[in-house]
C-alpha cells in the first residue's frame, strides 16, 4: 500500500484496527469482477480510505452512503458517542471530518459520498457491485434491512465484507454476525476472517 495513504488509513478517526483495515484493503484489491465498490457506513472516512488506496490501484470508484448522524450507539451518553461530531444544532454530524480525511488523503477522484439513508439509495440503485462492504448501523432492523438492500447487488463472483461480525456474544451484538450467517446461507463461501471482518464471495 503506499505509505501515504496507510498513513492516513491509519491516522483517520473511526473503528476498524489496522489489521481488519489490512484485510479490507486486501479483499478489495483482490476483486475480480468489474463494477462499483459499495461501502454502507462512511463515519470519519477510516475503512473509506483502506477501500480507496485499493480503488486507486485498481482504478476503480467507492461509493460510500452514510446520513452522518451516527448509530444509536454513538449518539450524545451512548458508548461511542464523540463530542466532537455535533453540528450546530446539537446533533450528530461526521460529514465534515469525513470530507477532511478524503481530501488530506487525496481521494476526492476514487471517492464519492453518497449523503442519506442507506435503504432510501438503495432503493434507487441498479448496478450490479464488484465489492461491498457493510459496516452501517448495528440495530437489528438496520443491519438486516442493509443485507435484504445491498446485498442482492452483489455480482456473481463479487466480493460481500462484513465488519463486526462476532460468533461470541461476550464480545458484541448479535446483528452483523446473522448477517454473516445470511450471507453464509445464500451461498456466499467464506474466503478471509481477520478480527471481526469476514471476508466472502458469491460463488
Ligand atoms: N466504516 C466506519 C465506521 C462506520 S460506523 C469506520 O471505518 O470507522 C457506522 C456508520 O453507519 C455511522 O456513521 C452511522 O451514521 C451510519 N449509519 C447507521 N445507520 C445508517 C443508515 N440506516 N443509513 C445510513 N447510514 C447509517
Ligand atoms: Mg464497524
Amino acid at each position: 500500500m503506499r505509505p501515504d495513504l496507510l498513513a492516513a488509513a491509519r491516522a483517520a478517526r473511526g473503528f476498524l484496527p489496522d489489521d481488519e483495515g489490512q484485510a479490507l484493503h486486501e479483499a478489495a484489491l483482490g476483486v475480480v469482477v468489474d463494477g462499483p465498490w459499495m461501502e454502507i457506513g462512511s463515519y470519519c472516512g477510516k475503512s473509506t480510505v483502506w477501500l480507496g488506496a485499493a480503488a486507486v490501484e485498481r482504478g476503480r470508484t467507492v461509493f460510500t452512503v452514510d446520513h452522518h448522524r451516527g448509530s444509536e450507539e454513538m449518539q450524545a451518553g451512548w458508548e461511542h458517542h464523540d463530542a466532537s461530531l455535533v453540528d450546530d444544532a446539537g446533533r450528530m454530524d461526521s460529514l465534515p471530518v469525513f470530507r477532511r480525511t478524503i481530501r488530506d488523503a487525496g481521494l476526492e477522484d476514487v471517492v464519492v459520498a453518497v449523503v442519506g439513508r442507506s435503504t432510501t439509495v438503495a432503493e434507487h440503485w441498479t448496478t450490479a457491485l464488484a465489492f461491498c462492504f457493510i459496516d452501517g448501523g448495528h440495530a437489528a432492523d438496520i443491519a438486516h434491512a442493509d443485507y435484504d438492500a445491498w446485498v442482492p447487488f452483489v455480482a456473481e463472483g463479487g466480493t460481500l465484507t462484513i465488519h463486526d461480525v462476532f460468533p461470541d456474544p461476550a464480545d458484541g451484538g448479535r446483528p452483523p454476525y446473522e448477517l454473516y450467517l445470511r450471507a453464509l446461507d445464500d451461498g456466499f463461501v467464506e474466503t478471509g476472517a481477520t478480527g471481526s471482518l469476514r471476508v466472502l464471495h458469491r460463488a
